[in-house]
């Protein structure tokens, strides 16, 4: 595997930088890093411990929190309207000038060995997520038993925890099993983002991100397709569209959707609302509308990499929209 220079190093941050700069995950409360009152006032002294372990079947899957994204109002939901927006916050009780998303990952253990689906948002990015890796060795694991690690597509929040500073392998026994759509869509020399309406900061960031994890890492890459199994007893449901190569895991019992839905408080009682990082919008509400109509059609558990830790739930049709119900946590 290649190191990553000091400058490539230096390029990652700055690359960071360009979307703080750029308030796309910046807060307006939390703009003032110096601003230590109102951070504390919200986090007093920190949270939980950030793991959470549900069986299912003969899996034990435990959700690992890497902390939480803020948002400019509207980033996930490009069509809505203003007051649309207001009235889902206020229903919800969530901050009407920013939309947060929780970041999740999952690691799966059975006979097979250990499974990462994704593997957080790197340090450096943003000082309220990054907590994966303390949180995957709070919950018992260590990075040399991780067997293989599923990615369900090529962005920052996915693949955070592949590599370190000096550009090492943080799982080094890991077979990394993606998309061949995807591989080959960042792989390109110019991925088309025509359609994204982030800001060219935020693509420019998106692009240079995906491009330094391939370099890293793609020793230990192996690409599948629509179907296959991407590890044992887990297979790929392509839902293209927020990437091109985007994918939800199906296992016994249980359907990992990544990014098929990012907010459930948005994107369930309105799918036709596209995000402005989605790649291709109008896949992204035809995938969607065919994997919720089926996970709630089998009423099967499910996880999402967004929702609301520890993000297992259940989709339930409400008319033209989804209904998410929560499962509650049990100690
Ligand atoms: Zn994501």
């Amino acid at each position: 595997m290649k190191n990553l220079s000091n400058s490539n190093r230096r390029s990652f941050i700055r690359n960071a930088g360009i979307i703080a700069g750029a308030s796309l995950i910046i807060p307006k409360t939390f703009a003032n890093s110096n601003d230590k009152k109102e951070k504390n006032n919200l986090f007093l002294n920190g949270q939980g411990d950030g793991f959470y372990t549900q069986k299912i079947g003969n899996k034990e899957i435990t959700v690992i929190s890497d902390g939480s994204l803020y948002f400019p109002d509207g980033f996930f939901a490009q069509e809505a309207k203003e007051s649309q927006l207001k009235k889902i916050a206020s229903k919800n009780g969530f901050l009407t000038d920013t939309t947060s998303v929780q970041v999740n990952a999952l690691v799966i253990k059975d006979s097979n060995g250990v499974t990462l689906i994704d593997a957080g948002t790197s340090k450096g990015i943003y000082d309220t997520v990054g907590n994966f890796l303390t949180n995957f060795k709070k919950a018992g694991f260590n990075t040399s038993e991780v067997d293989r690690i599923v990615l369900t597509h090529l962005h920052f929040d996915h693949f955070g925890y592949l590599f370190d500073k000096e550009g090492k392998a943080v799982f080094p026994n890991a077979e990394i099993i993606l998309s061949e759509t995807e591989y080959n869509f960042w792989n390109n020399g110019s991925p088309n983002l025509s359609n994204v309406t982030a800001d060219q900061g935020t693509k420019d960031f998106f692009i240079s991100s995906a491009k330094e994890v391939i370099k890293n890492m793609k020793k230990q890459f192996t690409v599948k397709n629509d179907g296959q199994e991407v590890a044992p007893g887990m297979r790929m449901i392509a839902a293209p569209g927020h990437t091109p190569g985007h994918f939800a895991v199906e296992m016994e019992g249980f359907v990992y959707l990544a990014d098929t839905f990012v907010h459930p408080w948005l994107h369930l009682p309105h799918p036709e609302w596209s995000s402005k990082v989605d790649v291709d919008p109008i896949s992204v509400k035809a995938s969607r509308k065919r994997i919720l109509d089926k996970v709630s059609h089998e009423n099967i558990l499910v996880a999402g990499a967004h929702a609301n830790f520890p993000s297992f739930g259940r989709i339930a049709k409400n008319g033209k929209g989804y209904d998410w119900k929560e499962i509650p946590f049990e100690w």
